[in-house]
């Protein structure tokens, strides 16, 4: 059926690609991704034999429209390198023209990293914040982190290994106490989280840089107790929350 597949493809391991995926990715026309060689890797390992259109959100507008026109009359599956495409990938700008053109569109799910480091982490889960990546330099990144301090909520980011522990120093020195987390290669074989204050998960990465890709999570601030009165609500609170339903 013609139109626009989203496509979620693995973040790492290889077996997380679902059946559906596959089914699709089988079936369609083409398949629009970010790299070339990349998803070309990925349909080699799946025996899958396609035809590959490179696409981003940079694209220019008329590789945009052609690709959209083809829509009409062909299935056009969107992969991105890893996970899943538009969450800090690219495809929001096809989605956007694909909706006003009134293409049909599909969302295959499938791996995330946010999620998976969300789930993994141990942090309350019931709110959260996706975030993106903090900006490179400093001073926006202490501003971003400001921006986002009252938040009661998980706040999820994606970082890169080697500015792990400038983002870690930024974030002792915005929401120092917080409970952070810190979420590498996952689904690969050497996975790991590591949850501590800011301070303690710097002084460990410094020690030993680390590799890879990351998902960095921060706990929602702590409630300040100023009062028995608090302490007595919060105890309240925290009998309710732990009821079971
Ligand atoms: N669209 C992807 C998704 O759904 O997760 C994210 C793409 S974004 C360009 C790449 C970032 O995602 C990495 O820098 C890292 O923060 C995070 N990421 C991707 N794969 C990961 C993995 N296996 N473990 C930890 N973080 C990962």
């Amino acid at each position: 059926i013609p139109g626009l597949y989203i496509v979620a493809t693995p973040i790492g391991n290889l077996g997380d690609v679902t059946i559906r995926a596959v089914d699709v990715l089988t079936r369609c026309d083409v398949v629009a991704c970010e790299d070339s060689r990349v998803t070309g890797k990925l349909l080699k390992h799946l025996g899958i034999h396609k035809r590959l259109i490179r696409y981003n959100d940079h694209s220019d507008e008329k590789a945009r429209s052609k690709l959209i026109s083809s829509m009409r009359d062909q299935a056009v599956a969107l992969v991105s390198d890893a996970g899943t495409p538009l969450i800090s990938d690219p495809g929001y700008r096809l989605v956007q023209d694909a909706r006003s053109a009134d293409i049909a569109i599909t969302s295959l799910p499938g791996a995330c990293a946010a999620v998976v480091g969300l789930t993994l982490s141990g942090l309350p889960n019931d709110r959260f914040m996706f975030a993106g990546f903090l900006p490179t330099k400093e001073q926006a990144r202490l501003a971003a982190l400001e921006s986002v301090k009252s938040i009661d909520a998980t706040l999820v980011f994606y970082e890169t290994g080697p500015r792990l522990v400038k983002a870690l120093d930024a974030i002792q020195t915005v929401l120092p106490g917080r409970e952070v987390s810190v979420a590498r290669e996952l689904t690969k074989l050497f996975e790991e989280c590591r949850t501590g204050s800011p301070e303690e998960l710097a002084a460990h990465y410094r020690m030993e840089p680390p590799k890879g890709e990351i998902v960095l999570l921060i706990g929602p601030p702590i409630p300040e107790v100023t009062s028995p009165q608090d302490a007595d609500a919060l105890l309240k609170l925290a009998l309710e929350v732990d009821k079971p339903s």
